[in-house]
């Protein structure tokens, strides 16, 4: 008998916690609208239930719906997606690795079916070639990047600096770079050699020095002392003096204001050479601290030529050996799959504009229309919900800034995929027009550093005005762009402008055709998310063109912001700016979608899971905490989701005091 009950028990706790299972998420009461149906768009198809229903499957895999969602709802949403994926695996890494694998499959096929159309088109022969180029790659021989520079009359350190500027190279000396001002204008910045960057002399950029001066060095030993002794008197010319205050030290200056400050250059012919244009004397330039750059200049002019070319040829290469996926930092450069994977790492980053267009036409552009009537859809909706949120003014701040406020919420733009919109086939060909492309790897690596560079440069001084609303309507990255920064939807404060990269618009994060808690339940709270950090923390000073203001210092004037900064900032680990964007984010999503309360009881619990799929792998970086810590508490900071959950007053995800702000 006894065995017979104990069967019975065990029976009964199984059915208990299969029923559980399917009980987590619910699908008989499912709002199964679909926004592609609204009436402009009749022809479009219906939202696919088999589609939705597949997804829904895929969430309850990653579940633990055993577990007890009001304790610790990451581990009942995300409980078994280590067992599904690998260590380091998230929605977004995938995301970005099925990107990698379609440009692998694309080149490939390419380069085995010579009558593709795409053939005819430049730009795909030229990355074709260097796709080519860098699956040939043998053993490193970095000397061969020095024997490509060109060749420059005497050894004035400057000269040298200003060709490695080409390449987008910069840190040291006397560092001028053309970066992006505000939303609609670059500018050309002079500042201080780089003190916070300094060159490990390895022994590959020792022996491709060695080579390169046919063997005209003194040992390793000796001249890892010599460049550490400079670099000494670097910093001490270029740090500030101790007690002198933060303050910021970069002013405008016309080109022959900044000869006079500095006569120990020439300035207009440094930035000949560096950026390819003649600049006249009342051109508008910024630097950052004169007295620091005098003092560099002098000791410079003064200095040991032949030390300082060396110098500035390692930095140059230990640079281009940093940039974020050079497949000559990879182990094993041979002929191999992972091979053909860095080559196309490599050349998203470095060709961006190119490989993109390729992507486009190959793949994105099928789903483009679709997507955007979705997104753009959501988003307008979530602004006018942001907007309103923002009018009842809770804070009480004072009626401009509030003003200032709404217009740059108003201000908010957005770009689906990395290209810029609306331009023909016509704009891309131009841009590729100068780019040459030959059988060498490294020097197709400079040269495409040298195409890039030279846009910039361009861009800076175009008077065409279409020309730079088109440039500034998407975010061009640069080669150096580390990957954690772009590989998922972000907030870029200059432009005022929401990037939806091409790795977020595929699923489980994002399809167009999903139901609406699916939908929202991701793309609202992305989007939501992204909105918030224009009124976060960090970026709160910028407005809707790209512009500094001072609205934290007033903001700081505000009891209640202060508050509610403090309610956040609970403790010193804490990424505030995220939190912010987190907490904030997910209440304007929750605001927009969930106003029904029977879209609650019947969806509430879908939307919560899909929710988490962003979070479910994701590590702690430099900007964010684990993907555990920053679900659970943004969600336990919502009163809806302890309703839907049915979690008791007091529960980890339903706290009897929570925070409030925007
Ligand atoms: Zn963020």
């Amino acid at each position: 008998m006894r065995h017979l009950w104990e069967l019975c028990l065990l029976l009964l706790l199984l059915l208990a916690s299969q029923g559980q299972g399917v009980k987590a998420l619910p699908t008989a009461h499912l709002n199964q609208s679909c926004r592609l149906t609204a009436a402009e768009s009749a022809t479009e198809p219906a939202c696919s239930p088999e589609l939705n229903l597949r997804h829904i499957q895929l969430l309850k895999r990653y579940m633990r719906p055993e577990l007890d969602a009001c304790q610790d709802f990451y581990a009942y949403a995300c409980g078994n997606w280590r067992s599904v994926h690998k260590m380091g695996e998230s929605a977004m890494s995938l995301s970005g690795a099925r990107i990698d694998q379609r440009y692998v499959e694309l080149f490939e096929r390419l380069l085995h079916v010579p009558r593709s159309t795409e053939h005819s088109l430049p730009l795909y022969g030229k990355l074709l070639r260097y796709y080519h180029s860098c699956r040939a790659l043998g053993k490193p021989r970095l000397r061969r990047y020095l024997e490509q520079l060109p060749h420059i009359g005497g050894s004035h350190w400057a000269d040298l600096l200003a060709v490695l500027g080409r390449y987008g190279y910069h840190e040291h000396y006397v560092k001028i770079e053309v970066s992006q001002h505000n939303a609609s204008q670059h500018m050309i910045v002079v500042m201080p050699h780089n003190y916070y960057l300094n060159l490990s002399l390895s022994g590959s950029i020792y022996n491709a020095l060695r080579r390169h001066t046919h063997g005209q060095l003194p040992s390793l030993k000796q001249l890892t002392e010599q460049f550490k002794q400079l670099e000494q008197t670097l910093q001490e010319l270029a740090q500030p003096p101790s007690g002198s205050s933060d303050e910021d030290t970069v002013s405008t200056y016309t080109l022959e204001q900044l000869q006079q400050e500095l006569p120990g250059l020439n300035w207009t012919h440094v930035l000949h050479l560096q950026l390819g244009a003649i600049y006249p004397g009342s051109y508008q330039l910024l630097a950052d601290d004169l007295p620091a750059l005098r003092q560099l200049i002098g000791y410079l002019n003064r200095a040991d030529a032949r030390l300082l070319q060396l110098y500035s040829w390692a930095r140059f290469l230990q640079h281009l050996m940093q940039l974020p996926h050079n497949p000559l930092s990879d182990p094993q450069p041979s002929f191999s799959a992972s091979s053909a994977t860095s080559c196309v790492q490599h050349m998203r980053k470095t060709l961006y504009l190119a490989m993109n267009f390729a992507y486009e036409r190959n793949y994105y552009g099928k789903q483009r229309q679709a997507d955007e009537h979705v997104i753009f859809g959501v988003f307008e909706e979530l602004k006018q919900q942001f907007a309103q949120q923002l009018r009842l003014n809770t804070l009480g701040l004072n009626a401009t800034l509030l003003d200032a406020l709404l217009d740059k919420v108003q201000g908010l733009r957005i770009n689906v995929g990395n290209l810029p919109r609306n331009v023909s086939d016509q704009f891309y060909e131009e841009c590729v027009q100068h780019w040459r492309v030959g059988n060498d790897f490294y020097e197709n690596h400079l040269n495409s550093l040298l195409h890039y560079y030279d846009h910039l440069a361009e861009l800076e001084r175009t008077e065409d005005a279409a020309l730079r609303q088109v440039w500034f309507s998407f975010n061009h990255h640069g080669p150096e762009l580390l990957d954690n920064i772009d590989a998922t939807p972000y907030f870029y404060c200059l432009g005022s402008i929401i990037i939806m990269p091409y790795a977020y618009m595929q699923l489980p994060l994002y399809e167009s055709q999903f139901w609406p808690a699916l939908l929202y339940g991701d793309l609202a709270n992305t989007l939501g998310h992204e909105m918030l950090h224009s009124i976060d923390t960090y970026f709160v000073d910028y407005d809707a063109q790209g512009e500094m203001r001072d609205y934290s210092d007033q903001l700081v004037l505000n009891k209640n912001y202060l508050k509610a900064v403090n309610c956040l900032n609970d403790s010193e680990h804490v990424m505030l700016n995220e939190r912010i964007a987190d907490i904030s984010g997910t209440r304007l999503a929750l605001n927009t979608y969930m106003k029904d309360p029977l879209e609650r009881r019947h969806n509430g619990r879908l939307y919560f899971v899909q929710f988490a799929q962003f979070f479910c792998g994701e590590e702690a970086d430099i900007y964010h905490d684990t993907g555990s810590k920053r679900l659970n508490y943004a969600l336990a900071q919502m009163p809806e989701f302890a309703e839907v959950f049915n979690c008791a007053p007091g529960t980890p995800m339903n706290p009897v005091s929570r925070c409030s702000f925007w």
